[in-house]
């Protein structure tokens, strides 16, 4: 009873493993996740008919993804305790029925000309026919769970057609044999098949052996409970993850189902790399859907301006056919985007207040981002507002003040938020600005950067209160009934002498009149725009563009 079957594969699968077999890949390598995920994808299955349905075949058995490679007979081998295949399932799953994804698939690669990225291939559900790119025969051995199953071989070489025969007796689950092309000898050497793992596959949640040793020791964190990783594992996930060869700043992880399906693990790194001019940060957070990947370095999953968290997300509501084009515009990135940086940034607003050291050690290096995303990121901005940090008339130096801080000690005859900028604090401080304000006993925020000032311009208020810059020319602090000194000029003289300054002064300055605000100083220099902020404004846009 073992006549060999010959079948014709269905015409879409002909027409990719066309291009397949004949095109020039960029990242073949990726051949050896797709049959990962797809060993891995078995065994959830059994695990799940297991808890939820009949006896199956060999329960005993562990799941376990084994890869054998031999450099002589330039075989690699996957092997998988899953679900396995019945005939009818081996001749519907691989070769008959096309994924609906696979004429969308045909189409990408096709306009790709000759060097053709198959990385996506996984994406549009037709994963398993990666394996010729790299194997100009497959044989794959399969027995289904089912009690009454029996043993069937596949295989074929990519061109046209396939056969399947009646196999021996063998164990549950599915073993692929590759048979490795030429040029693709490599991947019968353990060294690159352990790297192409560590690369693509190390948070696959099954033991994977390489040539009877388990190679990936770091598990899906992220979806376990906080209660069961220790300090250790979460800071290992971390530094694999990162690249990093020290702790993390900050870690979160949490899950949710409303409004959407999420478990996420965030990491703030120590250092901002940025900071030491090492050039503009790339995004470090993996897009996952139950442990698969989906997109590394997502550059969509959350804002720019979170470019330095490093991490995972996984939604299980993802599809996992989801490309890259329609990802870029799915409501659902758009919601898994906001629900994650708004629960970020209360974790943060949390941490200011429950570790402020900490957070004096994240804001010292990381504000920038805060800013950048005050500035222009008008969803989250009032979060993000809330986060910012400001040295102040009444703070000493290097110490802080949150505009609800400030807004909690404002004089009771105090209506507005004053700051004023400049590049040190001596430099604001022996300047006249702050004069009217000492006397008042108000408190002046200090922005040292132009962006600061730019986002003050851009809110202009904070809970009611408005944000005024104390270098404006029409700042009015409710000072004119002040008495005037007896030392003062009459208004006369007053009058003849600004008239003779802006005589002198000519065209430098538009106005000259007598000032309300000085307490000490004999003159103070203003802008209707204030000025300081102005120069500086100009400084920052020079520098960026
Ligand atoms: P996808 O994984 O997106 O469904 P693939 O082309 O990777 O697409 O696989 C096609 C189908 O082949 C799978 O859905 C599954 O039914 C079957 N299959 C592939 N590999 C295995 C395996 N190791 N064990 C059981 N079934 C498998
Ligand atoms: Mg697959």
């Amino acid at each position: 009873s073992t006549g060999v079957e010959t079948k014709e594969f269905q015409t879409e699968i002909r027409q990719l493993l066309d291009i397949v077999i004949h095109s020039l890949y960029t990242e073949r390598e990726i051949f050896l996740r797709e049959l990962i995920s797809n060993a891995a994808d078995a065994m959830e299955k059994l695990r799940y008919t297991q808890l939820t349905g009949p006896e199956v075949k060999d329960k005993d058995l562990t799941l376990e993804i084994h890869i054998d490679t031999d450099d002589t007979t330039h075989t690699l081998t996957i092997t998988d305790t899953g679900i396995g295949m019945t005939k009818e399932e081996l001749v519907e799953n691989i070769g008959t029925i096309a994924h609906s994804g696979s004429k969308e698939f045909i189409k990408h690669l096709s306009a790709k000309g000759d060097q053709k990225d198959l990385n996506l291939i996984g994406q549009f559900g037709v994963g398993f026919y990666s394996a010729f790119m790299v194997a100009d025969k497959v044989t794959l051995y399969t027995r289904s769970y089912q009690m009454e199953s029996q043993s069937f071989v596949w295989e074929s070489d990519g061109v046209g057609s396939y056969t399947i025969t009646e196999g021996e007796d063998l164990s549950r689950g599915t073993k692929m044999v590759l048979h490795l092309k030429e040029d693709a000898y490599d991947f019968a050497k353990e060294e690159t098949v352990q790297r192409v793992i560590k690369q693509y596959s190390s948070f696959v949640p099954y033991p994977i052996i390489v040539n009877g040793q388990k190679v990936n020791t770091v598990d899906a964190l992220w979806i376990k409970n906080k209660n069961e990783i220790t300090d250790e594992e979460y800071n290992e996930f971390y530094k694999f993850i990162a690249n990093a060869h020290d702790e993390p700043l900050f870690r979160l992880h949490f899950s949710s189902d409303a409004p959407i399906n999420i478990n996420t693990l965030l990491f703030v790194p120590k250092e901002n790399l940025e900071q030491f001019g090492f050039g503009r940060t790339e995004p470090g957070v993996n897009l996952y859907c139950k442990k698969v990947l989906i997109q590394e370095k997502s550059p969509i999953v959350l804002p720019e301006w979170l470019r330095f968290l490093r991490g995972v997300m996984d939604s299980e509501e993802l599809p996992l056919n989801i490309s890259r084009e329609t990802m870029q515009d799915s409501a659902l990135i758009t919601k898994l985007n906001k629900v994650v940086t708004s629960r970020f940034l209360k974790f943060l607003d949390g941490q200011a207040t429950s570790e402020p050291e900490k957070y004096k050690e994240f804001w010292e290096k990381f504000n920038f981002f805060i800013k950048e995303g005050a500035a222009n990121d008008f969803t989250h901005r009032k979060e993000l507002v809330k986060l910012l940090q400001f040295e102040s008339s009444n703070t000493l130096p290097g110490e802080s003040v949150s505009l609800a801080n400030y807004i909690g000690r404002m004089k009771e005859d105090q209506t507005a938020i004053y700051y004023v900028n400049g590049p040190t604090r001596e430099g604001i401080e022996s300047g006249p600005y702050l004069e009217v304000f000492r006397d008042k006993g108000y408190e002046v925020i200090y922005t040292y950067a132009a962006i600061d000032d730019y986002i003050f311009g851009a809110i202009g208020e904070y809970e009611g209160k408005k944000l005024i810059s104390a270098d404006q020319s029409d700042l009015d602090l409710g000072n004119e009934q002040k008495d005037r000194s007896e030392l003062a000029l009459p208004e006369e003289e007053i009058k003849d002498l600004t008239e003779w300054i802006k005589e002198v002064l000519g065209s430098k300055v538009t106005e000259v009149r007598e000032s309300k605000r000085l307490v000490d100083s004999p003159a103070v220099v203003l802008s209707p725009y204030g000025t300081n902020s102005m120069q500086r404004m100009m400084q920052l846009m020079n520098k960026d563009s």
